[in-house]
Formats: C-alpha cells, sequence, structure tokens
C-alpha cells in the first residue's frame, strides 16, 4: 500500500503545529520518524490514523484520501500503535489482541481468527500472558501487545508511535527484528515514531526529521543522521560513527544557549 502526504497542516485550537508536511511511502519500506519532544511526531501519525484532522493537505492511501474513509476502512488499511496508555478498559491480552481483527469480520469471531491471534501471541513471545489483563502487565509486555493488536488487523501501514520506549533492549531489538521481516515479507510498510536515534538509525530504509511541526530533513539514514543536523535540531553534539554500515551516534554533550562554552 502507498501512503502520500501533501501539504498537511495541523493546529491545535490557534497553535500551529505541523507545517507544510509533505511525505511518501512505498510497500516494504520502513520510514523513522525523528525529531526533538514536541516537534511533531504522535501529531503526525494520529493525523494520518484521522484520530486527528489536519486543517490543510491530503493524506492519500494507494490515492483515496484517507479523510473519505470510514473508521472501519482506516482499520483494515493502518494499523496504529499507540504510545502506551495507562489503564484501558478491562480485557485480556487474548481479547485485547483478538480486537485487532474486528475490522475484518463484525463483532463475531472465527477459529480462523484466534488461530491468527495465538500465531501473533507466539510471534511476538507472550503467550504466557494471554489471560491477564491488559491493565496488569508491565508497560513493555503493555507495548508488545498493542504491537500484536496492530499485527492481528494485517493492515497494509503500520503507523508506530515510540514502539520500543518501554522495552528493554534485547525486547527493542526483538520487536523491531519483527516488524522488520514483517515489512521484508510481507510487503507492508511501517511509519515509526522514534526517540532513539540508533534504533531510527538501524531499522529505517529512510528517516524524516522533524523541527517545530516542519520537515528538517528527509533521506536515507546516513545523510540525515549527521553531526550538523543533530546540532541543529536537537541542540546537542555528537559524534556519528558507523557500525553495521549504519550512522550509530554518541551524544556528546548539549550546545549551551547563546553560544555559551566552558
Ligand atoms: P512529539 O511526538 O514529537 O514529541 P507531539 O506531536 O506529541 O510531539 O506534540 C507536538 C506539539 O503539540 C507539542 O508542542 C505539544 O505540546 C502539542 N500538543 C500535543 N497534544 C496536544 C493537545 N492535545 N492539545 C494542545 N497541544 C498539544
Amino acid at each position: 500500500m502507498k501512503l502520500k502526504i501533501k501539504d498537511v497542516e495541523f493546529s491545535y485550537a490557534s497553535t500551529p503545529i505541523l507545517k507544510n508536511v509533505c511525505m511518501e511511502l512505498q510497500p516494504s519500506e520502513v520510514l523513522g520518524i525523528v525529531g526533538p519532544n514536541g516537534a511533531g511526531k504522535s501529531t503526525l501519525l494520529r493525523c494520518i490514523d484521522r484520530i486527528l484532522k489536519p486543517q490543510r493537505g491530503s493524506i492519500l492511501l494507494d490515492g483515496q484520501e484517507v479523510k473519505d474513509m470510514s473508521r472501519m476502512e482506516i482499520a483494515r488499511r493502518l494499523g496504529y500503535v499507540p504510545q502506551t496508555s495507562t489503564r484501558v478498559f478491562p480485557a485480556t491480552v487474548f481479547d485485547t489482541v483478538l480486537m485487532g481483527r474486528r475490522p475484518h469480520l463484525g463483532w463475531r469471531s472465527n477459529e480462523k481468527d484466534v488461530e491468527k491471534v495465538l500465531e501473533i501471541l507466539k510471534l511476538l513471545g507472550i503467550m504466557e500472558f494471554a489471560l491477564r489483563d491488559f491493565n496488569e502487565i508491565s508497560g513493555g509486555q503493555q507495548q508488545k501487545v498493542l504491537i500484536a493488536r496492530a499485527l492481528a488487523q494485517e493492515a497494509g501501514v503500520l503507523l508506530l508511535d515510540e514502539p520500543t520506549s518501554n522495552l528493554d533492549i534485547k525486547h527493542q531489538l526483538e520487536a523491531m527484528d519483527i516488524i522488520k521481516k514483517l515489512v521484508e515479507e510481507t510487503g507492508i510498510s511501517a511509519v515509526m515514531a522514534i526517540h532513539d536515534l540508533n534504533l531510527g538509525s538501524r531499522y529505517s530504509d529512510r528517516i524524516i526529521m522533524l523541527n517545530s511541526g516542519s520537515i528538517f530533513d528527509a533521506g536515507s539514514p546516513s545523510s540525515v543522521l549527521n553531526p550538523e543536523n543533530i546540532k541543529q535540531v536537537y541542540g546537542v553534539e555528537a559524534v556519528v560513527r558507523e557500525e553495521a554500515g549504519r550512522p550509530y551516534i554518541v551524544p556528546m554533550k548539549p550546545i549551551k544557549p547563546n553560544g555559551y562554552e566552558e
């Protein structure tokens, strides 16, 4: 599925957040969205999933405007993984993931859906939590359950909002490897807002760097994740090394305001 975003602008009340955002996502591609806190990464993902309605611009899935689609049509195409929420309604992990099947079948589930859910629980290594209440598992486990729910949706595009922020390093790599493998093998694509520049570098085919709601730079991880961009956008001096053909960022020190140097 192809995602195309053209001149998107979004404001909360009168505060402009996203300005003239344009991007394209091809099938089998992972697009990483990086940028400092408040840059607009979550807002952009919420606009794509139509949780928020941009005041201007268009968001097209295979040429069709998302704003003209029903919630169900959107859910068949876009699998949104929010940042782990605090409490949600009480439901078991199994039922939470099964809810991902809803866009495909109405309210009743059949054997095939149950099999799909079990397969995904196994894939993400969370089968042992299947009967636990979602609210009573750890933040990291919840994050995996939300990824599992989006995978159960079998949507063409995954929208991942900081999918690894609550995971320890082993689970970060496991979750990202699963997503990357699915993208490569099934032709789905993923847009992922990610804090961790090194995870973004390692798993993204392309990177968009947002700053104050505008695209500051876009391109391959090596072209975008350079010391000058990191300095300008994050206000941090960093050394960029290379690891397995990808940039590896070592943040050194924050830049003092007004050019003050120690
Ligand atoms: P990021 O994901 O890059 O950290 P966000 O998209 O969450 O950034 O936020 C972008 C900006 O929008 C921030 O300045 C934030 O304070 C503001 N913002 C986020 N949610 C709301 C809201 N519900 N109402 C008003 N402003 C908001």
